[in-house]
């Protein structure tokens, strides 16, 4: 994809070239934007789990080369024709919905998140990977002033999704909400639950999370090495909602038993090995388990506009755009506090 064809200074991207192989830095064209997209100029992109999405090819119709990234924040540089609403120099942000097709049954209702033929940026288009990306118009997001590009990044995939999961999750103010894993998503999870007014349960492995769950806003803190959660949450009234976050379904699985009546399991954390559950523990309590992935564009500023009223951040590391393999590597490890952002 490297061009000296034009005049113009290319830009840099950190692309995947096939599924399973190495990111590589490459020299691109800057990208123009085609009717009702805009181009960004991208300041800052989380590295989410997801992404392995696109590296590992791991879901079918992936063009490659392609360039990954959903936690896209940056400034709009350029419109394309027919963009009245969005102006150049406006600060933007792209997440997980990456646009919609209008016309499908979901979409005909409303339910945009949902839409049959979403795009997400870095698996439908290119992504954040790289100093310029386009997006149309329906994938933007506005960025509080008080937020920097850094911060508001990983809250527009690991933000969302934990923020949005919960706000439609039926807890209540004062309802025992447990959070499931202590990482990426849950150390988010954590500070909205507890700026939602939940008393919250972090479940972790380990005693070693104890105080930073604590200091993230948990009540209680159960180290699910040590004690058996479920009986844990149990002793505590059993869960309204448990937010489950760490990938791990044998983890999920062995969380049901620690719901409340009509308690929900809600699923966010991706893996592809089965839920155990039985027929009786769900019917006795009338206990349901839910999924939920991330949210509309709209939804994403009520989530950066929530992290601005109440302080709720995600712990960062950053790395340079061309350390993209560095990142995506200590993303994976499992060890990073807690979300890699990259800068360009
Ligand atoms: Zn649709
Ligand atoms: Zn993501």
């Amino acid at each position: 994809m490297a061009t000296t064809r034009f005049a113009v200074a290319p830009m840099k991207a950190a692309q995947v070239p096939k599924p399973g192989a190495d990111f590589e830095i490459v020299e691109r064209e800057i990208p123009n934007p085609a009717a009702g997209e805009v181009r960004i100029k991208v300041q800052a992109c989380g590295i989410c789990h997801s992404d392995v999405l696109t590296k590992e090819g791991a879901l079918p119709g992936i063009q490659y080369p392609r360039v990954p990234g959903h936690e896209v924040a940056g400034v709009i540089d350029e419109v394309g024709a027919g963009v009245a609403v969005w102006k150049k120099g406006q600060r933007v942000g792209v997440g997980w919905h990456g646009g919609q097709d209008n016309t499908c049954p979901s979409c005909r209702r409303g339910d945009f998140r949902n839409c049959r033929n979403v795009k997400i940026p870095g698996v439908s288009y290119d992504g954040g990977y790289q100093q310029y990306m386009v997006a149309p118009v329906e994938a933007l997001v506005t960025i509080p002033e008080s937020l920097s590009d850094i911060e508001a990044a990983p809250l527009l995939c690991a933000g969302i999704t934990t923020y949005n999961a919960l706000r439609h999750s039926g807890a209540m103010p004062g309802d025992l909400v447990a959070v499931q894993g202590i990482g990426g998503l849950g150390h988010l999870g954590i500070q909205f639950a507890n700026k939602f007014g939940y008393k919250v349960a972090a479940i972790g492995r380990g005693a070693e999370n104890a105080t930073l769950a604590k200091k993230l806003g948990a009540t209680v803190y159960v180290d699910s090495k040590a004690t058996n959660a479920a009986e844990a949450l149990q002793k505590l009234g059993g869960a309204q909602v448990i937010l489950a976050t760490a990938p791990s379904s044998k983890a999920m699985s062995e969380l049901i038993n620690g719901l409340g009546p009509n308690g929900k399991l809600m699923v966010i954390g991706a893996t592809f090995d089965p839920i155990e559950v039985t027929p009786p523990q769900l019917i006795f309590g009338s206990r349901s388990i839910q999924g939920w992935a991330a949210g509309t564009p709209a939804d994403s500023e009520d989530t950066l506009r929530f992290a601005e009223l109440t302080g709720v951040r995600a712990m960062i590391e950053t790395y340079p755009l061309e350390k993209a393999a560095e990142g995506y590597a200590r993303m994976m490890s499992g060890n990073a506090q807690f979300r890699v952002v990259l800068t360009m």
